[in-house]
């Protein structure tokens, strides 16, 4: 379960810009995909292999009673409720008595610190008990790495085996991921009562996220709650009917993942937010469009246009028509769940890839860039769910979007990954370097 990171303080002091130092990822293949829109207030990050969420919260003005800076103020508790580490950016006393109430981890940030002196302009930071003060500059860069370490380090996280790979022991790990009221408990407990489904009486607790284990003629799966439930003492507590780090931490637990829409909403702005973030997570998407039986035939086909404009990056997923409430086209979705896991956990031999990849150039080669024309030698795989594919040769920098997407469906076609998305990377051996993180 990633540990969420949430950025507190007014406006102004520079939370945005630390949120996308925190931020800069792996990911630059999401800005590959046309139509995608990023919620700028939650993002991924990692340092080394420990990846962590960062939640950037708008402003908190304390005393707010109305208008928008009450529902800040509401925003940002939600934001401090579910973090484990609160990052408090800039001076301001009522603020600090508010954290030191809550008792959470809280790393006290002065930020806009280039050049300034240790010492005297630190002293102010200090008075606000909360101990040690982080100088950084978020638009220079400094001291954010040294932050993100003390963040992560209040949390005795487990080590992490650099060798470690993702084990597949046959059991599904299945998210149900959407918006408020799109029907997710209305499958789940539809799901939970079928006969065909034998669900083990006590949901299992990692961490905090709540799993469900059941078993469906023969196969096994792991159903991660994304409702944001709690144990508390003996019982559960919903601490919001929905929750976005909830999702996330779900989406991050899972291999695949059942996306819900709403046939009587279309697709919405959060759908697409959602969707964003299950590509980002690299896991299997299934996308099933709930309350077909509430719909009718105009109203269908304006869904199915808006699947196409809004969701275009998840043409890999299949695409199914349900109803919870009437237990309609529901046995299908199984099949999808299934082939996404398998297309998700895919083995693709260092030969084959090889031969596949050798096949595609000579059907169609890369074009030449400038003086270069990239030379693809040989292929491997580099990870599962999702599968990565590593192509090795030279000047292949100058490989177009274009060809990979060319080079994307052979692979796709040759080995059956519908409902996983791939990811191709190009490794240039003159200059082995240059991929490498910094
Ligand atoms: P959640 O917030 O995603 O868990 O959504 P719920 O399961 O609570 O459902 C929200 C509302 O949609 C409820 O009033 C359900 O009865 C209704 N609903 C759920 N599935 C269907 C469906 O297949 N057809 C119709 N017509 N309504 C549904």
């Amino acid at each position: 379960m990633k540990p969420v990171l949430a950025l507190v303080g007014r406006p102004n002091v520079g939370k945005s810009t630390l949120f996308n130092r925190l931020t800069k990822t792996r990911d630059a293949i999401v800005a590959d995909f046309a139509g995608l829109t990023r919620d700028r207030h939650y993002g991924n990050g990692h340092l080394g292999k420990h990846e962590y969420i960062v939640i950037d919260t708008g402003g908190f003005e304390p005393d707010a009673h109305d208008g928008i800076y009450k529902e800040m103020a509401r925003q940002t508790r939600q934001a401090v409720a579910e973090a484990d580490v609160v990052v408090f950016v800039a001076q301001d006393h009522d603020l600090a008595n508010y954290l030191r109430r809550l008792g959470k981890p809280t790393l006290l940030v002065a930020n806009k610190a280039e050049g300034m002196k240790e010492g005297a302009q630190l002293v102010e930071f200090y008075e606000l008990g909360l101990g040690e003060v982080l100088p950084v500059s978020a638009s220079h860069g400094q001291g954010v790495r040294d932050l993100v370490e003390m963040a992560l380090a209040t949390l005795n996280l487990p080590e992490i085996d650099e060798d470690a790979e993702v084990v597949d022991d046959g059991s599904i790990k299945l998210a149900v991921a959407g918006r408020p009221n799109v029907g997710k408990s209305t499958l789940i407990n539809t799901w939970l009562g079928e006969e065909r489904l034998v669900a083990f009486d006590m949901p299992g607790t990692t961490r905090d996220a709540i799993s469900v284990p059941f078993e469906r003629e023969g196969q096994k799966f792991e159903l991660i709650d994304t409702a944001g439930l709690r144990r508390k003492g003996k019982v559960f507590e919903a601490i919001e009917k929905f929750s976005v780090v909830k999702t996330l931490q779900a989406i991050e637990s899972s291999n695949v993942v059942l996306l819900l829409l709403d046939a009587t909403q279309g697709v919405t702005d959060q759908d697409a937010h959602i969707a964003g973030y299950i590509l980002e997570s690299g896991r299997a998407v299934v996308v099933a469009v709930n309350k077909w039986d509430a719909v009718d035939s105009y109203q269908r086909e304006m869904l199915m246009r808006s699947i196409e404009t809004r969701l275009p990056f998840l043409k890999f997923a299949a695409l199914h028509f349900i109803s919870a409430k009437k237990r309609q086209g529901l046995g299908p979705l199984w099949g999808a769940i299934a082939q996404a896991h398998r297309a998700a956990m895919c083995k693709m031999s260092t030969p084959v890839l090889t031969r596949l990849l050798l096949e595609a150039v000579q059907f169609q080669s890369p074009q030449r860039g400038g003086m270069f024309r990239p030379k693809l030698r040989y292929a491997h795989q580099g990870g599962m769910n999702p599968p990565v594919i590593v192509i090795h040769g030279n000047s292949l920098e100058h490989v177009t979007d274009t060809y990979k997407r060319f080079l994307e469906g052979r692979f796709r076609k040759a080995f059956s990954l519908e409902g996983t998305p791939l990811r191709i990377e190009m490794k240039t051996s003159q200059n082995p370097y240059k991929d490498k993180d910094a």
